[in-house]
């Protein structure tokens, strides 16, 4: 069982941080479209960023059950976790299959914050989430890949420095299995933009700054490539575990924030000489909200101990995901609800965190993915894509 007395000292820790950074600064960073670089840069400082790297490249050493404390806090302060996460997940890939040198030359600045690893780029226009299907080839040429091809939704590329590609080294027709010939491949993104990755931002109902990418013969060292030509995607599903319990975390975070923002607001606003809370369709969809967040928190810790026992943590994980994301939304439906007409406007903060935590219905994973999941693998049915 996971000690949660052990994980207060980290809750406060962030918690502390994130008063420097209340409702106001996050209300204007969603109006300007702006990246929060001053929380950013205070969250990277304070180290909570390198919280999974091994204390011997610089980082705390700490397991998933801490990280994903942290990034609960900040969503849950009414922040949003996902301008940081990919710093803290997206060096799994190279945590567990990069060389030592690579992991020596990265990680440590990683840590440190000095070099962000924020982009990870998988998904593209033509083949959605039919990942083994992608069309984006990297083919080796001397000491070089020469990479073409087209992603879309890249998030942080533009507060990043370096990137994770996936892209296909042989093609389908060539493989035996067709999760095999892809590979993942480290991008100098100042290296790159310019010199054959285009870069173009979409906007879209967050404020997420997300893109699409166009390579053209963009020329990367043959030396970035992590781990073993061909066996990419296979690397990336081993970081998923994590990633999807990572972003269950931001979830309950939200959903424990708008049950406390429509509790409040339930026993303060009086109409009919009364608060509304007092009224039963007001206050069970509040109630409900709790049960569910607490529900899904229960297996983010079941995913949190099995991930940090080394255990098989697949089938937690993505239920903790699924979860997560359905009571977080539900919860952010009873409280713009519970605002009435106020949840609309951009000062109660209830709106903005409603789109926020919508994402997680689709992004990183989309919830018809996890029930494929949990269908196949879990209960043995048949394969359907
Ligand atoms: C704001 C944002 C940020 C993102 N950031 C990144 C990023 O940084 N890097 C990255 O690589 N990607 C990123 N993504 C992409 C995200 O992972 C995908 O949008 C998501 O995985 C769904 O893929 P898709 O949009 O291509 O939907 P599609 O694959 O086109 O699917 C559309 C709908 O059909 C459903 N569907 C498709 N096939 C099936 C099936 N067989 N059974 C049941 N239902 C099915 C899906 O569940 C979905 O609801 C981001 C997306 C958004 C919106």
């Amino acid at each position: 069982m996971i000690d949660q007395e052990s994980l207060d000292a980290i809750r406060d820790g962030v918690r502390g941080l994130c008063a420097d950074y209340g409702d106001a600064y996050w209300r204007d960073i969603d109006a300007q479209r702006a990246f929060p670089e001053a929380f950013v840069n205070a969250l990277t400082e304070a180290g909570w960023l390198a919280a999974m790297i091994p204390e011997e490249y610089d980082g705390s050493g700490l397991g998933l059950a801490e990280a994903s404390a942290i990034l609960e806090e900040v969503n849950r302060c009414g922040g949003n976790a996902g301008f940081v996460h990919g710093q803290m997940y997206n060096m799994f890939t190279l945590l567990r299959h990069g060389s030592e040198e690579q992991k020596k030359q990265y990680l440590p600045k990683i840590a440190a914050g000095e070099l962000r690893l924020q982009a990870m780029a998988v998904t593209e226009p033509t083949t959605g989430t039919d990942t083994t299907k992608i069309k984006t080839n990297a083919v080796r040429r001397g000491d070089k890949y020469v990479i073409n091809g087209q992603k879309v939704w890249i998030s942080r590329v533009q507060h990043s420095d370096m990137m994770i590609l996936l892209a296909r080294t042989t093609p389908l027709d060539q493989v035996e299995k067709k999760s095999r010939g892809m590979s993942i491949f480290l991008v100098d993104l100042h290296a790159a933009i310019g010199n054959g990755l285009s870069v173009n931002p979409i906007g879209n109902m967050v404020n997420h700054e997300t893109n699409e990418l166009f390579f053209d013969d963009l020329e990367i060292p043959a030396e970035n490539l992590i781990g073993e030509e061909g066996m990419g995607f296979k690397y990336i599903l081993d970081g998923l575990n994590a990633e999807r319990t990572l972003i269950a975390a931001e979830c309950i975070g939200d959903g424990r924030w708008f049950v406390d923002r429509a509790t409040a607001y339930a026993n303060e606003r009086r109409v009919f000489d009364r608060p509304i809370g007092q009224n039963q369709g007001v206050s069970f969809p509040i109630a409900e909200s709790h049960i569910e967040v607490e529900a899904a928190d229960l297996m983010r810790w079941r995913a949190c101990e099995e991930y940090d026992a080394g255990k098989p943590a697949g089938a937690s994980a993505n239920m903790a995901k699924y979860l997560a994301a359905k009571a977080s939304w539900e919860a952010a439906n009873a409280c713009l609800q519970t605002h009435g007409g106020f949840g609309f406007a951009h000062e109660y903060d209830i709106e903005r965190k409603f789109r926020e935590t919508r994402l997680y219905q689709v992004a990183p994973i989309s919830t018809n993915l996890i029930l494929s999941y949990v269908a196949e693998h879990l209960l043995g049915m048949p394969r359907s894509f």
